[in-house]
């Protein structure tokens, strides 16, 4: 079974200041080499100072001297209108893979009026969109009642049959109220990322076979798997622990373990429109 390449779907990186985002993409290149993974797809974080057009277009100047990287635009809340004009400009330009929504972070739902016109435009233009779903290990204090609402994820879903949405970090940790939506929608996929805190031996982190057992029993809901990706959510998550706890994972339930190519990049190339080739990453159609 030919594990490589591996693609994680779910990094971050800050965007405060220019000289310190390159320095943050050499660590992630440096961690992503650790774990043996060959390619990124990265978001800034809602940082102090945030505006979506500079931390946007930041995280694209700088990310084209790392091919191996590849970002993925951040909607803001804060900031509806600029959001919307950059994050089209953008995707336009076949610049970033897809758009991530901070739901629980800035307190809107996924079926927010605000937003709607831009899932419109996602769902014409074949632009996936990522929404923060749940209570990951490093989550900070957010209001849940905004992201942890599978049906929500669901409505989106349905209004919008030809987008394609994420479910960022699988609704953790309620993977099973999350599962009978990714069986009935089609168009909903979900990434692995961040779903425990430290050390992935399961001998040092009790609550990695809580997690499993969790995860496994969401796992029997789905008719396959092909809607699963893999993620770590670095920095918040170290991509080597990501990386050997799946494995693990993988390992421990033999049903499974020929899935892993599928979850490790086939998944996301399908769902992000990606061209992986020599080194490089990037969404289908967009430049060298
Ligand atoms: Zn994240």
């Amino acid at each position: 079974m030919q594990l490589t390449p591996i693609i994680d779907v779910h990094t971050h990186v800050e965007t405060i200041e220019k000289n310190d985002c390159i320095k943050q993409c050499h660590t992630l290149i440096e961690d992503l080499d650790l774990a043996e993974i060959d390619y990124a797809l990265v978001m800034s974080d809602l940082d102090e100072g945030h505006h979506p057009k500079k931390d946007n277009e930041l995280l694209v100047e700088i990310l084209e001297k790392f091919p191996r990287l590849f970002p993925i635009g951040c909607f803001d809340y804060d900031y509806v209108d600029e959001s919307i004009d950059i994050l089209e400009q953008l995707a336009n330009q076949k610049q970033i893979a897809a758009i991530k929504f901070f739901t629980g972070y800035q307190h809107f739902l996924p079926t927010d009026e605000k937003i709607r016109p831009l899932l419109a435009y996602a769902e014409k233009n074949n632009v996936p969109v990522m929404f923060h779903t749940g209570a990951p290990a490093q989550c900070v204090v957010s209001r849940l009642k905004f992201c942890m609402n599978p049906y929500e994820i669901d409505e989106v879903c349905y209004r919008y049959p030809e987008l394609k949405v994420s479910a960022a970090h699988f609704n953790a940790p309620h993977f099973l109220s999350l599962a009978p939506v990714l069986e009935n929608k089609e168009n909903l996929h979900a990434d692995l990322s961040g779903l425990f805190e430290g050390d992935a031996n399961p001998k040092e982190n009790v609550y990695i076979s809580v997690l499993n057992s969790n995860l496994k029993e969401a796992f029997c809901y789905l008719e396959n798997i092909d809607n699963i990706m893999f993620g770590s959510d670095r920095p918040y998550l170290k991509p080597i622990e990501a990386i050997t706890w799946i494995k693990d994972f993988f390992q421990t339930y033999k049903m499974l373990e020929g899935d892993l190519p599928d979850i490790f990049r086939n998944n996301a190339i399908r769902f992000y429109n990606l061209d992986i080739d020599n080194n490089s990453i990037k969404v289908k159609g967009g430049k060298d």
